[in-house]
């Protein structure tokens, strides 16, 4: 159930037919995992919290830096020096003292991201390394969990959705295995705040629509943002059935 604050709360997003009472109650249930709470993980933190995810699981062992504040804004100045998931304990908890919050601020290893995975009901990928990313991917495939992916570098974004729970649904690895730029870092090759901004605020979307089950989700899709250009374009992207790690899942 609802209270009259939650109703309050929630009320316009409750005004749209597809989320509905039912829809927030849906959220209301929902555990989410944030895997990093950098400059994606920030909107995606914050929208999910104000939009009344019951259980957020926040996953980030560094501490924040002055060099984070650009971009990450879940963290402020006074949270320079203290856990990622601390300062955004603060934040969040503010913004919407309702919802639970679970911490996770040590490095996950194979078996502490298993389990992590293992309980939430989807997972977003907020992280700005490879290994972590291709690991995020393995836990979801195996645990059959639903991955919402973004990355942004220098005046680029990407987006897509894995669902393994659908038979046509690629994973992560099946676009990126091959290697590419992606073990380049915004630290090293630098990128702009509204940016992240941007891909972090549809990671969160997606999550509401896979969550609530609403509208048509970014699954077998890799959106493409050109920041510089100001251009969205879509490429549709198909499973692997030789990928090493979801290959056999479906076979
Ligand atoms: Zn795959």
């Amino acid at each position: 159930m609802l209270n009259d604050q939650e109703l309050l709360r929630y009320s316009r997003q409750i005004l749209l037919q597809h989320v509905d009472i039912d829809g927030q109650l849906r959220l209301k249930e929902s555990r989410v995992l944030i895997v990093g709470l950098g400059g994606l993980g920030s909107p995606v933190a914050l929208y999910l919290a104000a939009a009344g995810v019951g259980e957020l699981h926040l996953a980030d062992f560094d501490t924040v830096d002055l060099t984070n504040l650009q971009r990450q804004i879940v963290h402020d100045t006074d949270s320079v020096g203290l856990s990622k998931v601390d300062s955004a304990i603060r934040r969040l908890t503010a913004i919407n003292p309702e919802i639970q919050l679970i911490a996770h601020r040590t490095a996950l290893d194979e078996d502490s991201l298993a389990a992590a995975v293992a309980a939430v009901d989807l997972v977003l990928d907020c992280s700005d390394n490879f290994s972590t990313r291709e690991a995020v991917n393995a836990a979801c495939v195996a645990a059959c969990k639903p991955l919402v992916s973004g990355a942004a570098i220098r005046l680029e974004g990407q987006l897509s959705v894995f669902d393994p729970r659908r038979q046509e649904s690629p994973c992560y690895h099946c676009l990126y295995g091959h290697g590419s730029e992606a073990e380049l870092t915004c630290s090293e090759a630098g990128v702009v705040g509204p940016l992240v901004g941007l891909v972090g605020s549809l990671q969160a979307l997606e999550a509401m629509k896979l969550l609530v089950g609403f509208g048509e989700p970014l699954v077998g899709r890799l959106l493409l943002i050109d920041a510089l250009g100001s251009r969205f374009r879509e490429l549709r992207v198909k499973r692997d059935p030789g990928c090493s790690v979801c290959g056999s899942k479906h076979a």
